[in-house]
């Protein structure tokens, strides 16, 4: 069964943790999932997390309290170590996620973002909050509580994830996994520049591709690996795109050896202007790990925000009220 729910939450992060803990289906890390660390690595991970944004965990503990969960076994099982995957082929997660930001010629600021993964992932719920603590957001979570895959905050800020094809470091570090750092930007940032200070001095867990862009113009992707982290910012003014490879010259060596040809076609695709429904470039996909979950389109500047609930060659776009607004 699809868990496609969507939330609209305000109060306190231990209430509203609650709340999703009690309509969400009880929390196993995912059967693709590598097995997760010890728990004092787990905790090491918590203590980061309790640097940047404590209400964060007090959300993970009403979360493992709403599902008769030891919040020490729910650490555990969202610091996830490798993106390696297990009983499944390939070795590896294909990735087939897909994002733009531009200037477009009327000044608007537009972003858009298809999500692609194995249809086998059952929990895409779209999750409005105005927590007490932090700025109020809009945005996707995947299976893992706390977590956001892309969104949007009443700032403006839009962040979107890509899983990058590489090698994994020998030695793991403790660090942010992937699925938290676009929850944190969006409840602690206000603009591009602020994420990017962000993102570009905590430790990551991941390797990821973090698309970033907000109503002033300033775009940026973050390209994140556990041993280094560089910027990217448009080549061409006014444009910039990522998909599931480093562009970035210091960071290619870390993808040596991986087939990036899909990447690398849905990135031309993208700088091309092709639309997020395009299916003959892999933008919008329809198979395997490559299956449009969801996909989103914003104007950051007139502050209007749509999600597509599929493939967005077939499925309509929906606008969902501003983050912070009064909904409608
Ligand atoms: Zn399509």
């Amino acid at each position: 069964m699809i868990d496609s729910q969507t939330f609209d939450l305000r109060g306190a992060h231990y209430a509203i943790g609650q709340t999703l803990g009690r309509h969400t289906a009880r929390f196993e890390p995912p059967h693709w999932w590598p097995p997760p660390p010890d728990l004092a690595f787990a905790r090491e991970c918590a203590a980061i997390v309790a640097e940047l944004h404590a209400p964060l965990l007090d959300e993970l503990r009403g979360y493992a309290d709403a599902q008769g969960l030891a919040f020490d076994e729910l650490l555990r099982g969202i610091c996830r170590r490798s993106m390696k995957l297990r009983r499944r082929a390939p070795a590896h997660p294909e990735g087939g996620c897909s994002s733009y930001a531009r200037i477009d010629t009327d000044g608007h600021v537009r972003v858009g973002r298809n999500y692609d993964f194995y249809p086998f992932q059952r929990v895409r719920q779209r999750i409005r909050l105005a927590p007490d603590l932090g700025r109020p957001s809009l945005g996707m979570r995947g299976s893992v509580p706390g977590g956001r895959y892309d969104g949007v905050n009443d700032a403006g800020l839009f962040i979107a994830l890509h899983v990058v094809l590489a090698n994994e470091p020998a030695q793991i570090r403790p660090g942010l996994p992937f699925h938290l750092l676009p929850r944190l930007v969006l409840e602690t940032c206000a603009n591009t520049r602020q994420a990017v200070d962000l993102l570009t001095h905590v430790p990551h867990l991941n390797p990821f591709n973090y698309l970033i862009a907000d109503p002033s113009g300033a775009l940026a992707v973050v390209e994140a690996h556990p041993e280094r982290v560089r910027l990217r910012e448009p080549e061409r003014k006014g444009v910039l795109a990522a998909t599931n490879h480093f562009e970035h010259p210091e960071m290619r060596g870390f993808q040596r050896g991986r087939k990036l040809e899909h990447s690398r076609r849905r990135l031309e695709a993208l700088h091309a202007g092709r639309p997020l429904s395009d299916c003959a470039s892999g933008l919008c996909g329809h198979s395997g790990g490559h299956t449009t979950l969801w996909s989103v389109q914003a104007d950051l500047t007139a502050r209007t925000i749509a999600y597509a609930a599929g493939p967005p060659c077939e499925t309509a776009y929906v606008g969902v009220p501003w983050p912070g607004a009064a909904a409608g």
